[in-house]
């Protein structure tokens, strides 16, 4: 039987890629969901005919309803409409390519239901990567990455034994910045932030690439992902994003994972696990593609990095807190009301701030997150770039 699945935030990066592989692989859709862009999402209900669509935006899903009144998918509102079709068991797989730690909820629900998760929202398990983990053994899913690091390292993994892998190799493009001074990076506008070298994504992970908070949030999505305690988990700087990341085993045999950056490879191996298939992605070409370097990642310039590893390392409430204040003040760079470098203090002053326990329900973890975001708004309430 075909195969189906519901993407959350189907409107974006991941989303649209996302369609174009089930659009390739046959797949049913169950439900879409976006934020605000009904007309994308229209165009999408006419395309895959869902039985559910959500907007989380009040009034673009009244837009929505009237738009397509003569389809026979039905519009819902809300994060309440993203629970209920998450809950549903209609769909194999649930695509959380939602933004941020909107997507841990969904996520929670989705498992709780019994649906396989494949995962773009990395802040789902920075934030609660405890609750989701112990959630997934619990039910008996699936939980694959699509994030094209842990895809690798997913890869990286296949046929060999746990107890001998010896440390995770994370790489890093370094982003657009990679190789300035704290100096130089002050004043940088959003629109220079919003070109990363290799990769075409979202506003916010783009800006978080540039700061290597990404890096930061991907060390600790692979922590959980992979049970790693963080002394076995390695960052290395490789601008030309082809090793998408590596695994290294006791024997000292490394696996690397290799491609062209295209997303749409990680997005189709974690909807057809254990199978490999055609795919309409890039194909890499060892001849032309050029040197392949390596070098150490700048933490003293890049402190949001050192800052994730940090928090990892207190473990609790720490990773939520990090990436609540992130979340923040990358909305607020985005808006032009912080500068550049206020990333940097956002998330290091957040760090210091707060002292954190555990946590064992959702509900901690979002309060831990609005708190984070509040001592951020009231951090920069009067200041400028800091
Ligand atoms: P985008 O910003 O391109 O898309 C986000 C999607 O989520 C859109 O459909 C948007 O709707 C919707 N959305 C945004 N905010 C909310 C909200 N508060 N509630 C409900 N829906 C919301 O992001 P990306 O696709 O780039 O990234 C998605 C996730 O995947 C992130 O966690 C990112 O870190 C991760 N990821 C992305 C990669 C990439 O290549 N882009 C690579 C690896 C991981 P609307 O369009 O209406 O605003
Ligand atoms: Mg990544």
């Amino acid at each position: 039987m075909k195969k189906t699945v519901s993407i959350l935030g189907s409107t974006g990066s991941i989303g649209t890629q996302s369609l174009t592989v089930c659009r390739k692989m046959g797949y049913r859709v169950a439900a879409l969901s976006a934020h605000s862009n009904w007309k994308l999402l229209e165009q999408q209900i006419r395309e895959f005919s869902p039985r559910f669509a959500v907007l989380t935006d009040p009034d673009a899903a009244e837009l929505l309803k009237e738009a397509v009144k003569d389809t026979s998918t039905a519009v819902l509102c809300g994060m309440d409409g993203i629970l209920e079709v998450v809950s549903h068991t209609e769909q194999d797989t649930v695509i959380n390519a939602l933004m941020g730690v909107a997507g841990l909820l969904p996520t929670v629900k989705a498992i709780e239901a019994g649906n396989n998760v494949a995962l773009a929202n990395k802040e789902t398990l920075v934030a609660g990567g405890k609750l989701v983990t112990e959630l997934v053994k619990k039910k008996g899913v699936l939980l694959t990455p699509i994030d094209s690091e842990h895809s690798a390292i997913f890869q990286c993994l296949q046929g060999n034994e746990r107890k001998s892998v010896k440390r995770l190799i994370i790489t890093a493009s370094g982003g657009p910045f990679y190789g300035k001074s704290r100096e130089e990076l002050k004043g940088i506008k959003k629109e220079q932030a919003l070109k990363h070298p290799n990769w075409s994504m979202g506003a916010k992970i783009t800006i978080d690439s540039s700061t290597l908070m990404n890096k930061g949030l991907e060390f600790i999505e692979a922590m959980w992902l992979f049970s790693m305690p963080p002394e076995k988990i390695d960052i290395v700087v490789h601008p030309q994003s082809i090793i998408h990341s590596m695994v290294e085993y006791e024997d000292g045999s490394v696996m690397a994972q290799m491609g062209a950056p295209d997303m749409m490879i990680p997005i189709q191996y974690a909807l057809t696990w254990p199978h490999r298939y055609d795919s309409p992605a890039k194909r890499l070409d060892l001849l032309t593609c050029g040197e392949l370097t390596f070098k150490k990642p700048d933490m003293q310039t890049f402190t949001c990095l050192a800052d994730c590893i940090e928090a990892a390392k207190r473990g609790g409430l720490y990773p939520c807190v990090v990436n609540g204040a992130n979340e923040e003040a990358v909305s607020l760079f985005l808006q032009d009301k912080i500068g550049y470098l206020d990333l940097f203090t956002a998330v290091h002053q957040a760090l210091d701030h707060f002292q954190l326990g555990d946590y064992s329900t959702v509900e901690q973890v979002l309060e831990a997150d609005r708190k984070a975001r509040a001592f951020v708004r009231e951090l920069f309430s009067q200041n400028g770039e800091q």
